[in-house]
């Protein structure tokens, strides 16, 4: 009789699940819900027709900051046309100055909820406390957690508890444990549908907005089942940039992109320097697209891979 192999490999619990290695588990052990072999598979995060997480590999991009209905709905379009799924754009901004545009507010989100009437697509957009989670979750699909809320976790729990998906940017002088830390804080107030985000953190180099840790998106998608998203106009600072850390990204296993996109960006009330015009934002999606694919047929091979030990754990038990 032919014999079947019954050990299981290392990184896998006995009933399949992936599981991280000691040394993480330890480091990670206040997030133990959001570490991969939490739950046998990895979180699928659905928003209107689509998934975040899955197969498909999602785009969000758009302005810094809601600034008018024909600046949203221009760039609302476009983005559409070039590829995106979701829409972003600010209507409570984090500014760094006081004195900066502070955003539109429920003007905003008016405008936004009305893009994605007028174009399908879903909206992620920033809210900034408690009090305006209500009102942000009745417009947004997704909720944006900032960089400089992501330790607010008066605001997580309120966050959480609105049931929309949401989207957690790691704060800028966040660690990784830091960003597992506010991940556990939302999925143990009820909400498994976080979505992490990698916007670049401070290092000493400062020709760059921030430092983008492509080496913290691979080691969150070794660890972790939340998806994550890469996060490269933050993280650069300047466009010129852009393209480059999207593809980075993207090889180190980003789910998905959240891009600033603008209709003039020398113009824009907000993070201009960094945000893409149309043609450019056209330009780097076309281009993106065989590393999009490359991801795509690596995560088939993956399920492949799973399903052949699946067979052999099953063809074990029987045996
Ligand atoms: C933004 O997305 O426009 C933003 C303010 O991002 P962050 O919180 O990463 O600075
Ligand atoms: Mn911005």
């Amino acid at each position: 009789m032919f014999k079947v192999h019954l050990g299981f490999p290392k990184n896998r619990r006995p009933d399949g699940a992936l599981r991280v290695r000691e040394s993480w588990q330890e480091q990670f052990a206040e997030a133990p819900d959001v570490l991969l072999g939490a739950r046998r598979q990895r979180t699928i995060v659905r928003v209107r027709d689509f998934a975040i997480g899955g197969d498909e590999f999602v785009t969000m991009a758009g302005p810094c900051s809601v600034e008018s209905e024909r600046q949203l709905m221009n760039t609302a379009y476009h983005v559409r046309r070039a590829g995106a799924r979701v829409l972003r754009g600010g209507a409570f901004k984090p500014r760094s100055s006081p004195y900066s545009f502070q955003g539109l507010g429920l003007e905003g989100l008016r405008l936004l909820a009305a893009a994605r009437e007028e174009t399908g697509l879903a909206i992620v957009t920033e809210v900034m406390t408690e009090h305006d989670v209500p009102l942000v979750a009745e417009h947004a699909d997704i909720l944006q957690i900032g960089s400089r809320s992501m330790e607010n976790y008066t605001l997580l729990e309120a966050a959480a508890r609105s049931g929309r998906p949401i989207l957690l940017k790691r704060g800028m002088m966040a660690t990784i444990a830091d960003l597992l830390r506010s991940a556990q804080v939302i999925l143990s107030n009820g909400n498994p549908n976080v979505i992490l985000c990698e916007r670049g953190i401070r290092t000493f180099e400062t020709s760059m907005r921030n430092t983008f840790d492509a080496a913290g998106i691979a080691l969150l998608k070794q660890i972790t089942h939340l998806p994550v998203i890469a996060d490269p106009s933050h993280a650069a600072g300047h466009r010129e940039l852009v393209p480059a850390l999207a593809r980075i990204g993207i090889a180190a296993g980003a789910d998905g992109l959240l891009v600033e996109v603008h209709p003039d960006p020398d113009k824009a009330w907000s993070d201009g320097e960094q945000s893409l015009d149309f043609e450019t934002f056209a330009a780097m999606m076309a281009a993106l697209a065989p590393s999009i694919k490359l991801r795509e047929s690596s995560l088939r091979e993956e399920k492949l891979k799973d399903s052949e030990n699946a067979g052999i754990r099953l063809a074990g038990a029987a045996a």
